[in-house]
């Protein structure tokens, strides 16, 4: 991260010199993104499995396809959103034009986390390119191979003047953060979101933060055992369970946790066989730090472990596990888990159930498995998330079109699709007076009369 303040001063004359606003520029640079990504599928995909051995099938569709889309999203819309958005007037400006103008903020920080670590920069790059700015990436160091492919081939396909990837760590971080940037978008820890806020009060700089949290997943009720268990399963240990709208863990009572059980073990067995180890579709852990963690919180954990539990260090390998037995009091209660390891925590009853999610921070995602359509409506009523799947997970951030992003604790902001050219959009209050009916206009001057007027 070598003269950071000179990039930053290089990325700010070119935002100066006005060559981002044209659509075609954007359009131009969108394409490039697309043309980086259908060109180098292979690097890609090799780059994810050196990081997390990321099974070919999960990278290709959480993070290749995902931005693929996303980017053809935002080249068929972008002239649309584009446009001056008219409001409605009232008397006193019945004449003028009044609407809001959507206008880049300017030099954007984009920083990214290590579990998608090529969809968490390319999603708001997109985004932040459609909207007009220019743009410095920073990608996760701990997914080093992803890291190094995106500083090679950023360049090679997106204007040098306006795009930048920049590599580093925690403090070479922190000091670009001493930077003043128009925008900051962070995907990361909350621990971290701390610190970038409190760095971007400085320059009062305005903050995307994308978080995680415990996402948790209640069933309840009537249910098909077998299929939920599948789409829990897959959810779950996607990405070796490293995604942040993962579930976290199982509330439901005894007698469902006892139907649960078996039903996850076959669903287990029917995805990655007897061993799962052995099947190329089951990730590894990112670092050793991360693995080391991890085990230090299943060791301590008071749950017992009734499925998996087993691992093996040189793999930064742990299988799929299931604990029973856990109370709130347990250390996997106590942060987002953030691997492949599910506790399930028994409950008498729904209000429990949602009494106990309501008592905590606000997560990124909430899940309810129930056949019975008034219980999934008692939950979506009843608490609040960043968003919400019922009977299945994650499904829900992969569309353009529905809002991705915390609340509370979890984050503040959003993207996807639209979002994220909103997000990296300042809303000009445009209003463009006519010089008519200035008899009317002239009622507000003074001196004032007692007659109301009403606007
Ligand atoms: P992290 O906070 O450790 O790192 C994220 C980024 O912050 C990296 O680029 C890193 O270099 C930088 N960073 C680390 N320490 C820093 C410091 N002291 N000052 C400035 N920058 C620093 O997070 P992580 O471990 O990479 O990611 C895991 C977390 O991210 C989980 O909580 C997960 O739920 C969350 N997450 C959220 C989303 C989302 O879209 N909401 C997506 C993925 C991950």
């Amino acid at each position: 991260m070598e003269c950071q303040g000179e990039v930053i001063a290089g990325l700010r004359a070119a935002f100066h010199t006005g060559v981002t606003i044209p659509l075609e520029f954007r359009l131009t640079e969108l394409k490039g993104l697309l043309a980086l990504m259908e060109e180098n599928e292979a690097q890609i995909l090799d780059a994810l499995h050196r990081d997390l051995r990321k099974p070919k099938f999960e990278a290709a569709i959480s993070e290749i396809e995902i931005v693929r889309n996303d980017i053809c999203f935002a080249i068929n819309n972008l002239k649309t959103w584009m446009l001056p958005e008219y409001v409605g007037t009232n008397l006193a400006t019945k004449f003028d034009d009044c609407f809001i103008q959507r206008q880049p903020f300017g030099v954007v920080l984009i920083i990214g986390a290590w579990n998608y670590p090529l969809q968490l920069i390319l999603l708001p790059l997109v985004g932040a390119i459609a909207a007009g700015n220019c743009a410095l990436l920073k990608p996760s160091e701990i997914s080093q191979a992803t890291e190094a492919l995106l500083a090679e081939l950023i360049p090679k396909y997106l204007s040098k003047e306006c795009y930048v990837v920049t590599c580093g760590g925690a403090e070479d971080t922190r000091r670009l953060l001493e930077n003043r940037f128009d925008h900051i978008f962070y995907t990361g820890s909350q621990a971290v979101a701390r610190k970038i806020l409190l760095a971007a009060a400085v320059h009062l700089t305005p903050v995307t933060l994308e978080l995680g949290g415990k996402t948790p997943c209640l069933i309840y009720g009537r249910i098909d055992m077998k299929t939920a268990a599948k789409r829990l399963v897959w959810a779950k240990y996607f990405n070796a369970g490293q995604s942040c709208v993962a579930p976290d863990y199982i509330l439901c009572t005894k007698e469902t946790q006892d139907a649960l059980l078996p039903a996850i073990r076959e669903a287990l067995e029917a995805f990655y066989g007897p061993d799962p180890q052995k099947c190329p579709d089951v990730g590894r852990i990112v670092t050793d730090k991360h693995w080391n963690h991890l085990m230090d919180l299943l060791g301590k954990s008071k749950g017992n472990v009734t499925i998996g539990g087993e691992s093996t260090q040189e793999e930064k390998y742990i299988a799929p596990t299931v604990l029973v037995d856990v109370d709130e009091t347990d250390i996997l209660m106590q942060e987002e888990i953030f691997g492949p390891i599910l506790p399930i925590l028994t409950v008498e009853t729904l209000e429990e159930a949602i009494t106990f999610v309501n008592a905590r921070e606000k997560p990124l995602a909430l899940y309810v498995f129930s056949d019975e359509p008034q219980v999934v409506t008692t939950v979506l009523e009843s608490t609040n998330s960043g968003g919400f799947c019922a009977n299945d997970g994650i499904l829900h951030m992969t569309l353009p079109t529905l809002p991705f992003g915390g609340v509370g604790a979890s984050g503040m902001g959003c993207y996807h699709g639209r979002y994220t050219f909103e997000t990296f959009s300042h809303k000009r209050a445009c209003l463009l007076r006519s010089w008519g009916l200035e008899r009317i206009g002239a009622l507000r001057y003074p001196p004032y009369s007692d007659t109301r007027l009403s606007w």
